[in-house]
């Protein structure tokens, strides 16, 4: 799946779907999910009061309390995934900076367990860890994203409980994959 590094504190905003724009010099094309990878490094030597606006800190205190220490907890990993729905400059949001690219996000899912020591790299890249895919609940109908989780190889996890509470397993995964 198509990972996409980010500095913390904006790779868990967006996760936790408080940041819905990422600013970036360049444009992509690419429209659909990605993974959110936090690098290594943070940026260094400024609180949030330092980086963000008011309205920002705001958004931040009305989702995840003003401590925000979640904001900070992880380095190196894949911690969620998001999709991109669009690419624009001069977006409306409050996370939108001028005379960049205004990447559109949408629909951020945050893991519970966040994949550990992994590295990042510049722009877009892969990881064939983690495939996330919708699978239809065989009990209730409902469409699921549910992840399909190699980093426990030689045994893959097919493992995901729907809303209506029925746990799916593999032998039920009837995937539903527009990607
Ligand atoms: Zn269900």
């Amino acid at each position: 799946m198509k990972v996409l590094s980010i500095k913390q504190p904006w790779a868990s905003l967006i996760a936790h779907g408080i940041k819905d724009i990422e600013n970036r010099t360049w444009k992509t094309n690419f429209r659909g999910r990605i993974l959110i990878h936090s690098a290594k490094r943070p940026i260094y030597g400024k609180s949030l009061f330092d980086l963000l606006t008011k309205d920002q800190l705001q958004k931040i205190n009305e989702k995840v309390g003003f401590d925000a220490s979640c904001v900070w907890d992880h380095y190196g990993a894949i911690i969620g995934s998001v999709e991109i729905v669009d690419c624009v400059v001069n977006h409306p949001s409050i996370w939108a900076e001028k005379g960049v690219w205004n990447w559109v996000l949408a629909n951020p899912i945050i893991f519970d367990k966040p994949i550990e020591n992994v590295k990042g790299k510049l722009s877009f890249w892969d990881f064939t860890g983690i495939n996330e895919v919708q699978i239809k609940c065989p009990e209730c109908g409902s469409i699921e994203l549910a992840i399909e989780d190699y980093t426990t190889a030689p045994f893959s996890t097919y493992l995901h409980t729907c809303k209506c509470g029925h746990v799916i397993m593999e032998s039920e995964w009837l995937v539903n994959n527009p990607y």
